[in-house]
C-alpha cells in the first residue's frame, strides 16, 4: 500500500488545475510575442491578457481597466499601501490597519513607520472580528488610508467589510482590502462594498504562483511600486507573465462558476471534521467564528497541553499535511500573532493546528485525520510536561 497524502494546507497554496495549466501551455512555447511589440504576431497574447483582466475584473464586479496583474499577493498589498501612502503624503500620514493581518501588510506598516506614516493597529474580538466603531474612530483628519483584511488566513474570519467601506467612503477615506484568501472562495462585489482597492493572488483559487492582481478603482491616484516600461498603462513595469496572467483569468473564471456548490461541500466536510474533533479530543478550543462568518475550508483549533510543531510532524508521519500559526511565520519559534491577538495565552497559542481544506479533500480524507489525529494528541500529551501542570491544576491529577 503507498503512503496516504492527505493535503489540508490550502490555505497556504492550492495546486494549479489542469485545465487552466492546459490554457497556459501555448503561451510558454508558440505565443510568445511580447505585448509590448507592434506586430500582429502579438495579437493573439495582446487579446489573452484582454480576456484575463475581463475574467478577474469580473469577479469582483470591477471593470477592466480597473485590474493590474502584479506578482503576486504580496506585491498588491506593498502597492496599496505604500503606493498610496507616497500618493497622499501631503494629505496625511496616518494609515489604519489590523493587528491580524498578513505579514505582507502588517511588515509594509512597519517600513512605512520608519520611513515617516504613523499606523494603527485595530485589535480584533475573541472571534478575530474588528469593530466597525473602532474604524470610525480611528480615522482622523490625517488618515489617508484604512487597511483591512477581507478573510483571515489563520483562522478563517470573514471581517465586516461592506460595513467598514460604507464608513471609509463616508469619512472620504479610502479603503483597500487583502482579498488572498477571500478570492474565488465568498461574494465579493467591490462596487456594493464600497472598496477602493484590493489585492488577490492565483495560488489560493487553483491557479499558479507568482501572479496577482490589485484592483484600483477609476481615478485613483496611486505611485508605481515597479518602475520601468510602461506595462499595465504605465503603473507596473516588466513584461507580462503571459501564461500566468492567462492561468489567474482562467483559475478565477472556473473558481467563481463552483463557488456556490463547493463552498457548501466544504462547509460540510469542515464541519463534520471540527465536530469529530471536539468530540474526540477533550480540552480543546476551536479558533475563530463557529458561524458563517468563516472561510468554508478553514478550520483552526487549539489542543492545550502541546507544541503544534510536534504535532506537524507527527502528522507528517502519517500523511497529513497541515500548519500551525501562519505559515510564513513556521521558522521562528514565536506564536502566531493572530492568535494572540485573539486573546490565547501564548501556551495555547503554541497548541493550534490548522487544517484547510479544498478542491481534492474528501469524506474519507476527514474519516483518516479523526482516526490519526486524536491518538497523535493523546501521545503527545502524555509526553508533556505542560499538560500534566494543566492536569495539576484541575485537580485531574
Ligand atoms: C497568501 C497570502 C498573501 C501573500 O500572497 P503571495 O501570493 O504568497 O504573495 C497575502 N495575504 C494573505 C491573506 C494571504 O493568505
Amino acid at each position: 500500500m503507498s503512503k496516504k497524502r492527505v493535503y489540508m494546507d490550502y490555505a497556504a497554496t492550492t495546486y494549479t488545475r489542469s485545465e487552466v495549466v492546459e490554457e497556459m501551455l501555448p503561451y510558454f512555447t508558440e505565443e510568445f510575442g511580447n505585448p509590448s511589440s507592434l506586430y500582429s504576431f502579438s495579437d493573439n497574447t495582446k487579446k489573452a491578457i484582454d480576456i484575463a483582466r475581463e475574467r478577474v475584473a469580473k469577479a469582483i464586479n470591477a471593470e477592466k481597466d480597473e485590474i493590474y496583474f502584479t506578482g503576486g499577493g504580496s506585491e498588491a498589498d506593498n502597492w496599496a499601501l505604500k503606493g498610496i501612502a507616497l500618493s497622499r503624503k501631503n494629505k496625511g500620514n496616518h494609515i489604519i490597519t489590523t493587528e491580524i493581518e498578513h505579514h505582507a501588510i502588517l511588515h509594509t506598516g512597519k517600513f512605512l513607520e520608519k520611513n515617516g506614516f504613523e499606523v494603527t493597529y485595530l485589535p480584533v474580538d475573541e472571534e478575530g472580528f474588528v469593530s466597525v466603531e473602532d474604524v470610525k474612530k480611528a480615522i482622523t483628519e490625517k488618515t489617508i488610508l484604512v487597511s483591512i483584511m477581507f478573510a483571515n488566513n489563520e483562522i478563517g474570519t470573514i471581517e465586516p467589510i461592506k460595513e467598514i467601506g460604507k464608513v471609509c467612503r463616508e469619512k472620504k477615506v479610502l479603503f483597500h482590502t487583502d482579498a488572498v484568501q477571500a478570492v474565488g472562495h465568498v461574494d465579493i462585489d467591490v462596487k456594493d462594498m464600497n472598496i477602493d482597492l484590493l489585492s488577490l493572488a492565483g495560488h489560493k483559487f487553483y491557479g499558479p504562483k507568482g501572479i496577482g492582481a490589485l484592483y484600483i478603482r477609476r481615478g485613483i491616484k496611486i505611485e508605481n511600486l515597479i518602475h520601468g516600461g510602461a506595462q499595465e498603462r504605465g503603473r507596473r513595469a516588466s513584461t507580462e507573465n503571459i501564461a500566468s496572467i492567462v492561468g489567474i483569468g482562467k483559475a478565477i473564471e472556473l473558481a467563481i462558476g463552483e463557488m456556490d456548490v463547493e463552498s457548501k461541500r466544504l462547509k460540510n466536510l469542515r464541519e463534520k471534521l471540527v465536530n469529530g474533533i471536539m468530540e474526540k479530543i477533550p480540552h480543546t478550543k476551536l479558533n475563530g467564528p463557529s458561524d458563517d462568518r468563516r472561510l468554508p475550508g478553514n478550520l483552526d483549533v487549539s489542543f492545550i497541553g502541546i507544541e503544534g510543531e510536534t504535532l506537524l510532524l507527527d502528522l507528517d508521519f502519517a500523511g497529513i499535511y497541515a500548519s500551525t500559526g501562519s505559515a510564513c511565520a513556521s521558522a521562528s519559534l514565536d506564536p502566531s500573532h493572530v492568535l494572540l491577538a485573539i486573546g490565547l495565552p501564548h501556551e495555547t497559542a503554541h497548541g493550534s493546528l490548522r487544517l484547510t481544506l479544498g478542491a481534492k479533500t474528501t469524506e474519507e480524507e476527514v474519516d483518516y485525520v479523526l482516526e490519526t489525529l486524536p491518538e497523535i494528541v493523546r501521545k503527545r500529551r502524555e509526553m508533556s510536561p505542560l499538560w500534566e501542570d494543566f492536569l495539576k491544576e484541575k485537580g485531574e491529577r
